[in-house]
């Protein structure tokens, strides 16, 4: 064997003696922004020999791989930590996961996050004694025993599962754990990390095992990437929506209806300024409004193929007039009983099928804001961006082949002009094309695609493919927003749909007096409107346009003697059309306005004796504007200066 491999790396090839350490290969590239290596694609340790001809990467910490490894090792230096603070501690397994890592510890008493500070604070003295990471192989039988004698009997259940012959440990300090690696090479590489929570776990996720602790954590290259990440959870927290709906009094969650919104009466006006601007979208635009049942006989669903994909997220009913009333929720079970629609399309086409259809009938545009019901996981409920019930701002055109680039171009001018009025910057496009598995020809798809796309070029949008993630019944739009955390949510979609008018039969009479099938387009574009008000309060904090704000005005009274022009104010402003109310309560004026504020109620019209007497207001704006006296015509004008949508 010679004593020389070739070794590439950053594109350059040289020879080096059989066994150099990874690291040597690196030399002046080395810096602590170097956590790893992948060697022929491999990802290993800095102290990895090389044992044949390899081409070698560096793998930076700020890298995914590199993070990984980063975390991974921070998760270790937590369970040292954990084991020398709290002795008779087992160890578990402390994967990474997105933007952080756990470990899942068998404590004499589980953990709570008062033993946090203590934890990070012996993190970080391991940290700064710069403990040199290392690799051990032994043979299996020989870690067993070492686990065995050391009580760890989760870890001796874990090398019982592994196959191999040798297995990996590593060692920091006189502390080690069983583990596949790679690590950095030592804990001194270990500085920007933060311990976030605390959870109960059971081991390997079964409930007939033990509840173990589990302590979540995150780290970053620099303690200014941390910093930035945390203020980017804290913000998230701040604007989480079931938040800010409790504190604006908007909405409620019971577990008497798991998933299921209470919208109180200032929710509500949210809800329908939405619903009152799309209708008068709609009467632009040329839609028609109907409401269709809630709840059909289960046959109609086997028609439209809901039953076979989608009855496992339904809500089955049994039929109230069957004896011996029951729900089958088996292939066949579509025979009897009812269902909870998920969707409006299937009711569409009975009202469309309602009419003998001629071409000149044609676009036919119906929207409904009925209420639709999905059976959601609960584990999988997250108050009102993901719920069991949704009120769409749905429609479905009945149109001919011709007409559907106009139909969606209109469509997506719609889509511009409602995210430019709500608020949100730059929508994404992504164009989603035909699955392995669909319907029709190939040839029709590739047609119908281009439709699309010659719609969103007239429209002049950017967009991108997102191959093969068409429905199977025809190609769509789908339409994601970024908000202020960056996150980006989809929302709208605009999908074209032979097949449903192919399984209810709906023909029109063609100009030559023959028969022919219509195609059908479904589009939303807030979506789901619960969701949309959940993306809307994160992506505002609550600060919602004047127009949707559910209180637009508040008049904070300063003492007794300015109540009843305090009443006069806010009667002044609802005469006028506006959502206005008076605080007249016996309590400090800071008092007062912090619970406006927390309300996000835009307008805040101060008045005491002074204002009252010369017929003014002071009025103080949530967005931070120093206050301004205002005689009540001025202030009249003001509100009504505000936008309105377009
Ligand atoms: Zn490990
Ligand atoms: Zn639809």
């Amino acid at each position: 064997m010679s004593a020389e491999i070739t070794v590439t790396f950053d594109g350059r090839v040289r020879a080096v003696a059989r066994g150099t350490i990874v690291r040597n290969v690196f030399e002046s590239r080395l810096g602590r922004d170097i956590v790893a290596a992948r060697v022929n694609g491999k990802l290993v340790d800095l102290s990895h020999p090389l044992e044949q001809d390899a081409t070698v990467e560096a793998v930076a910490a700020d890298s995914p791989d590199g993070l990984g490894v980063l975390r991974h090792s921070t998760a270790h230096l937590m369970a040292q930590a954990v084991q020398a603070l709290y002795p008779g501690t087992q160890v578990t397994i402390g994967p990474t996961i997105e933007d952080g890592f756990f470990y899942d510890f068998a404590p004499p008493q589980p953990f709570t996050v008062d033993d946090l500070p203590a934890i990070e604070r012996k993190m970080r003295e391991l940290a700064k004694a710069d403990l040199k990471i290392e690799r051990i192989e032994l043979p299996r039988d020989e870690a067993l025993v070492a686990f065995e004698g050391m009580g760890e009997k989760y870890k001796v259940e874990i090398i019982h599962g592994i196959p191999d012959e040798r297995v990996s440990i590593y060692r920091q300090g006189e502390w080690i754990d069983l583990c596949r690696g790679p690590h950095v090479p030592s804990t001194r590489y270990l500085n920007a990390f933060k311990l976030t929570s605390v959870a109960g776990a059971y081991w390997r996720g079964d409930e007939h095992n033990p509840m173990l602790s589990r302590i979540y954590g995150t780290a970053f290259p620099t303690k200014e990437a941390l910093e930035e990440h945390l203020a980017m959870m804290e913000l998230a927290r701040q604007r989480d929506h079931r938040k800010i709906g409790r504190e604006m009094g908007l909405f409620l969650f019971d577990p008497i209806s798991p998933g299921q919104p209470f919208y109180l009466p200032k929710g509500m006006v949210v809800f329908n300024a939405l619903i009152d601007y799309v209708r008068r979208l709609y009467r632009r635009y040329g839609f028609d409004e109907v409401i269709t049942p809630q709840i059909y006989k289960n046959e109609m669903f086997h028609a439209s193929g809901h039953w076979d994909n989608f009855r496992d997220n339904m809500f089955l009913t049994p039929d109230p007039e069957d004896h011996e009333a029951k729900v089958d929720t088996s292939p066949e079970g579509w025979r009897i009983g009812y269902g909870v629609k998920p969707m409006n399309c299937p009711g569409h086409t009975f009202v469309y099928r309602a009419e003998k259809r001629s071409y000149r009938d044609l676009p036919l545009r119906i929207a409904e804001f009925s209420r639709l019901h999905r059976a959601e996981r609960s584990g999988a409920l997250h108050g009102l961006t993901r719920a069991r019930v949704m009120s769409q701002d749905d429609a479905h055109i009945f149109c001919t082949e011709e007409q559907i680039e106009d139909e969606v171009a209109m469509n997506l001018t719609m889509v511009g002009d409602v995210y430019s009025t709500l608020g949100f910057a730059q929508p994404e496009f992504k164009l989603a094309t035909m699955p392995d598995q669909h319907l029709g020809t190939e040839a029709q798809w590739r047609m119908s695609e281009e439709k699309l796309a010659s719609a969103m070029r007239r429209n002049e949008i950017v967009f991108q493919l997102n191959p093969k993630e068409g429905a199977f019944y025809g190609p769509k739009i789908e339409i994601y927003v970024p908000d202020a955390l960056k996150r980006k949510w989809q929302v709208a979609t605009i999908q074209l749909d032979y097949n449903l008018p192919e399984r209810f039969d709906l023909t029109y009479t063609t100009s030559a007096g023959n028969d022919a099938r219509p195609v059908m387009i479904h589009r939303a574009i807030l979506g789901s409107v619960e969701r949309f008000i959940g993306v809307l309060l994160e992506h505002t904090g609550g600060v919602l346009p004047f127009w949707l704000a559910p209180e637009q005005l508040r008049v904070l009274s300063l003492s007794e003697k300015t109540e009843a022009y305090a009443s006069e104010v806010a009667n002044l402003m609802r005469q006028h059309g506006f959502r206005a109310s008076a605080d007249l309560r016996n309590e400090k004026l800071g008092f007062k306005v912090r619970e406006a504020e927390l309300a996000k109620v835009p307008y805040m019209a101060v008045v005491g004796e002074r204002e009252a007497a010369a017929q003014r207001v002071s009025l103080r704006l949530l967005r931070g504007e120093k206050s301004q006296v205002l005689t009540l015509e001025e202030l009249l004008a003001r509100a009504q200066a505000e936008p309105l949508p377009s």
